[in-house]
């Protein structure tokens, strides 16, 4: 009865923050161009009668106008403060609903058509241009950029409170591929070589610092003789950020042409095949996160005296990481997305999501 009332509570909310957020991007771009059209008013107004406007106001105008956001204001973003919400929406649904296939369903396809659609919210979150970009402008231009930090610690700060909180609860492009996976599909694999999968995801990720760092070397070495270049630096730089031709993010902005449609087959193939292949194969926050995973407080636990590895859990569940998660062998366990699937699976109630055994 009181999970059934929270159950109803959350989806309440969820659907009066897809409303809210709807409503928010819209009145957001109406006001950015509003903003666009003020100013235009006041150039053409300046130009006609500048006497309108003292020199100081101008210079002090354009000085507003170009200031750098603060961090907390990116941080309070209405896209960063929706993300947060949803992860806060995820851990109360982990703990009061026993999420089975089709309430999951219902959450990423919502998940997907708020962050990955462009639909509600204008901007989708790419955690790959968040994270990657950081570094990338750090070392290239020796600052930390507020927008890209802002998003890196929304990110990443929540999943220190819970496993992958942003993987299971925000990222559009893991709410895809689930919704891929949920397709029946006769060559399904579910317990793949993880190993395997987090080598090629751990080596790409050393190798993208490494890159950076050999290249920024190399480049400070050939000085002044990159002068002539008409490029920016940093886009010389970018061209050796090894993670942006499989940043399956920019398929997200639905630019169909010929390099869409072999990217996106190659991957809903895969998303057919194996859960989620791009994040434990390629994505570099996958690698962080699932790093973070170890000292997150809040996660999925078995019950060992409720349990007797009948194993109806392992075949119910849609991921590869219920299977060690029952034998207890945390090394090398894959992923777990805090997406709660696994909840409804076991009649002896011996899986839960808690913050202590
Ligand atoms: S691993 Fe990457 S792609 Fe997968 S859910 Fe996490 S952020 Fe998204
Ligand atoms: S163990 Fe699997 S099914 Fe259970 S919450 Fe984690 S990813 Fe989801």
């Amino acid at each position: 009865m009181f999970r059934g009332s929270i159950a109803r509570l959350l989806g309440l909310l969820l659907l009066s923050l897809t409303l809210t957020v709807s409503l928010q991007a819209q009145s957001g771009d109406s006001a950015i161009v509003h903003n666009h059209s003020d100013s235009a008013t006041v150039t053409a107004a300046d130009s006609t009668s500048s006497a309108l406007l003292t020199e100081e106001n101008h210079v002090a105008d354009q000085a507003e106008t170009q200031r750098e956001p603060t961090l907390w204001e990116m941080l309070t973003r209405t896209k960063h403060l929706v993300m947060l919400l949803l992860m806060a929406v995820g851990i109360g649904v982990l703990f009061f609903v026993k999420v089975n296939r089709w309430i999951r369903l219902l959450g990423v396809v919502i998940i997907f058509f708020l962050f990955g659609s462009e639909l509600i919210l204008p901007v989708h979150p790419s955690p790959m241009c968040g994270v990657t970009k950081l570094f990338m402008f750090r070392f290239t231009w020796g600052q930390w950029f507020v927008g890209f930090l802002a998003l890196t610690l929304v990110i990443f700060i929540p999943s220190l409170i819970y496993r992958k909180a942003f993987c299971g609860w925000v990222c559009p492009l893991g709410a895809f591929q689930e919704i891929v996976n949920k397709i029946p599909f006769k060559w399904r694999v579910k317990q793949f070589s993880f190993t395997a999968f987090n080598s090629v995801r751990m080596g790409l990720l050393a190798m993208f610092f490494i890159t950076f760092f050999y290249v920024k070397e190399s480049m400070d070495a050939l000085g002044g003789e990159l002068g002539h270049l008409e490029l920016p630096i940093w886009k010389a730089y970018s061209a050796y950020n090894i993670y942006d031709p499989i940043n399956y993010f920019e398929y997200l902005h639905w630019g169909v042409g010929t390099q869409w449609i072999i990217m996106m087959t190659i991957l809903v193939i895969a998303s057919l095949i194996i859960y989620r292949p791009f994040c434990y194969l390629i994505c570099p926050i996958g690698a962080v996160s699932w790093l973070l995973e170890k000292i997150a407080p809040g996660k999925i636990r078995i019950d060992r005296t409720k349990c007797n590895e009948c194993g109806v859990c392992v075949i119910k569940s849609p991921c590869p990481t219920i299977k060690p998660l029952i034998k207890a062998d945390s090394f090398g366990l894959p992923d777990c997305t805090s997406c709660g699937e696994c909840l409804s699976t076991c009649n002896r109630d011996a899986i839960k999501f808690s913050f202590k055994n």
